[in-house]
């Protein structure tokens, strides 16, 4: 089956008792277990909830795992993942992290719960110097938030393997319609399912899938102690968008690469960043391992543009956080994503206040392109 069809005909295709087009929101908390009424796998819906099983069922086939877990946002997938780990177990993490793991990252260190170092994960030298006696995991994001930098699945998974490490891959930005680090040897992946999983900027999920058992019991075990469930209606909605996630990202990713060519091509504009574009230095690498350059590009103005006029003149783009949407989203990383990062670990992250992220919807590329030029002009002749 190819995977656009997987995406549909997915576990959630039929509800089970009823035969139903769509798996029932079930939002019993509870489930009566008097003896005689017959056996019933669930018992208490934060331990487990049949239309959050569904979705679990269904990351669990896409990405190629075992045991999924649904949280109720990104961030909470995250830190159940960390919860994972004991003070004094030291963690290797990308310096160019999320915003909001990082924060979390540097909380559980500044609190003694957990020893951190950052390396450029894009350089396996600089990830193999990083690691330590207690090193117990690797944590990656590729392609990177926001520069869009290229790690080596395939050889990190091999680097934590030989050293008895836990590898981790935020697959956030790929989704498992392009990208399935479990298949290229890592351990656990994450997910913030808010962005192109759900992929109508109208829900907040997260999750966390493996095929190793003793990971996937105590995730569990994290689950229920902790309680950051994903709600049955909350799970509906993800399964809902899951099922056009591949038309959605084939549209969104072609207005990318158009958007990028044509970006690239503006005098306002002095670099582009997208793995679709042949002169990325990690273009050759990312298309090995995943199925496309994905619909997020990052571009730097010149320093003759002002961002906010760039921003004021954005006519049908949203300038906001997120991504992921069908509807083309805007965002200043430098106030937004990272605007709680220290302005000395932006500039290592390659986070300058000129870059601007853009997340491409479904729009007409014709609009989009019509959009930036627009807006590009108006900034450029104010300067
Ligand atoms: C948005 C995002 C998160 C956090 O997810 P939430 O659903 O906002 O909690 C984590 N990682 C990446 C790469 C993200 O883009």
């Amino acid at each position: 089956m190819q995977r656009s069809t997987k995406l549909v005909h997915n576990c959630a295709l039929t509800d089970a008792a009823t035969r139903a087009s769509s798996p029932a929101i079930q939002r019993g908390s509870t489930f009566d277990q008097r003896p005689g009424g017959g056996p019933s796998p669930y018992a208490y819906s934060r331990v487990s909830n049949p239309t959050r099983a569904v979705l679990e069922q269904t990351l669990c086939e896409l990405e190629e795992g075992r045991h999924g877990f649904a949280f109720a946002s990104g961030m909470a997938a995250i830190a159940a993942v960390f919860q994972l780990f004991e003070p004094g177990d030291h963690v290797v993490l990308p310096h160019d992290l999320y915003g909001g793991t990082f924060q979390l990252c540097e909380s559980l260190a500044a609190q003694g719960r957990l020893a951190i170092s950052y390396a450029d994960t894009s350089s396996l030298a600089d990830v193999e110097q990083a690691i330590r006696p207690q090193t117990r995991a690797l944590y990656v994001e590729t392609p990177s938030n926001p520069c869009l930098r290229i790690a080596d699945l395939k050889a990190l998974a091999a680097l934590g393997r030989e050293r008895g490490l836990i590898t981790i891959a935020d697959n956030t930005f790929m989704s498992p319609y392009l990208q399935r680090p479990l298949s290229l040897g890592f351990d656990l992946v994450i997910h913030s399912a808010t962005k192109f999983l759900g992929g109508h900027s109208d829900v907040l999920a997260g999750a966390a899938i493996t095929q190793r058992e003793d990971l996937a019991d105590r995730l569990h075990q994290v689950q229920i102690m902790y309680g950051g469930i994903l709600s049955p209606d909350d799970s509906w909605l993800v399964l809902r968008g899951i099922k056009t996630l591949g038309i959605r990202m084939d549209r969104e990713q072609q207005n990318a690469m158009q958007l990028a060519e044509f970006l690239a091509r503006r005098p306002d504009v002095s670099q582009v960043y997208y793995p679709g574009l042949s002169t990325h230095p990690g273009h050759v690498l990312h298309m090995e391992q995943a199925d496309g350059p994905g619909a997020v590009l990052s571009i730097e103005l010149s320093p003759a543009v002002r961002v906010q006029d760039v921003v004021a003149h954005l006519q049908l783009a949203i300038f906001a956080v997120s991504l992921g949407g069908v509807e083309t989203i805007v965002s200043h990383p430098a106030t937004m994503s990272h605007g709680r990062v220290p302005a000395e670990i932006r500039q290592r992250m390659g986070v300058s206040d000129q870059l601007l992220r853009i997340s491409t919807g479904i729009e007409a590329i014709e609009d989009l392109m019509a959009d930036f030029e627009g807006a590009l002009t108006a900034a450029s002749s104010r300067g």
